[in-house]
C-alpha cells in the first residue's frame, strides 16, 4: 500500500496514535483534524476491508465463501493516494489500480464490510499492510482494532462512543447532506448489525484496549471532542 508521507513537526507529541469505536462514532472525523493539526499521515483502515468486501462483490457476487475472498485479500493491491477528485473526498481508494472510492460507502458495502472482516485470513493480510504503514512512524490511525492487535504499543489510544440512536442520527444527517435518499430507520438498523457483528467476531472484535482513553462524544460537539483530544496529547507530550 502507498500512501503520503507526513512532515513531522517538533517531535514531542505521541507519534502513533491510534483511535477506535463503533461506526459513526466521529473517529473518522477527529482523526482527520488530528493529522492536519499535528502533520501527520491519517490512515482510515475501514476503507481496506471496504475494498476487499467491494472487489468480492464484484468478481463473485457474493462475499459467503471465506476461503475466495480471504485469497481475494491475499492477493489485491489496495492503495491509498492524496485525493485526485475535488468532490469531497479525503484520499483515494484504488483497487489494482482502479479508483473506487466512491463505490467503497454503499448500502450493498456496508451490508456485507462486517462479514468479510471477520475471516481472520481477511484480517491477518490487512493487518500486516496496516503495520508496515504504522511503522513509518508520526501516523494517526483509526479503525476497531488498532489499539488492541495492530499497534498494541500505540503511544496514545483513544476509544470514541456513542449510542446508537446518535449515531444513527449523525450518519443521517451525513448521507443526505452529501445528497443521497436514506432513511433513518435503515441507517440505524445497518449500524446495529455492523455494531453486533464487529463486536462479536472472535477475532479481533471492537472493543477498547485496556490503556485506552475513552470518550463518551454522546453530547459532545466536533469542536469539543477535539478539545479534549488535544488535551490528552498535551498530557502524554514529552516536552
Ligand atoms: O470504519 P468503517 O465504518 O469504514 O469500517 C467498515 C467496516 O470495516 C467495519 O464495520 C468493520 O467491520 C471493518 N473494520 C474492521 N477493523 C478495522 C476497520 C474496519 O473490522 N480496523
Amino acid at each position: 500500500m502507498n500512501c503520503c508521507q507526513p512532515t513531522d513537526p517538533d517531535n514531542k507529541y505521541p507519534s502513533r496514535i491510534a483511535i477506535d469505536g463503533p461506526a459513526a462514532s466521529g473517529k473518522s472525523t477527529i482523526a482527520e483534524l488530528l493529522a492536519d493539526y499535528l502533520k501527520y499521515l491519517y490512515f482510515d483502515t475501514g476503507v481496506m476491508y471496504r475494498a476487499v468486501t467491494l472487489e468480492g462483490l464484484r468478481r463473485f457476487g457474493s462475499v459467503e465463501n471465506e476461503e475466495i475472498i480471504t485469497q481475494l485479500a491475499e492477493d489485491i493491491l489496495i492503495d491509498v493516494l492524496p485525493p485526485s477528485k475535488n468532490d469531497g473526498r479525503k484520499f483515494d481508494v484504488l483497487v489494482n489500480g482502479e479508483d473506487v472510492t466512491q463505490e467503497l460507502r454503499t448500502a450493498r458495502v456496508n451490508q456485507f464490510v462486517s462479514l468479510v472482516s471477520a475471516y481472520p485470513g481477511v484480517r491477518t493480510a490487512m493487518t500486516v499492510h496496516q503495520r508496515n504503514i504504522s511503522k513509518r512512524g508520526k501516523v494517526v490511525m483509526v479503525g476497531r482494532d488498532i489499539g488492541t492487535v495492530v499497534i498494541p504499543d500505540a503511544d496514545l489510544k483513544i476509544y470514541l462512543e456513542a449510542s446508537l440512536e446518535e449515531r444513527a442520527r449523525r450518519r443521517y444527517q451525513e448521507e443526505i447532506g452529501a445528497g443521497r435518499a436514506v432513511r433513518y430507520e435503515e441507517v440505524l438498523s445497518s449500524l446495529r448489525g455492523r455494531d453486533e457483528k464487529d463486536s462479536s467476531r472472535l477475532y479481533a472484535p471492537l472493543k477498547p484496549a485496556d490503556d485506552a482513553i475513552i470518550i463518551d462524544t454522546e453530547h459532545l460537539s466536533i469542536a469539543e471532542v477535539f478539545e479534549k483530544v488535544k488535551n490528552l496529547l498535551n498530557l502524554s507530550s514529552r516536552i
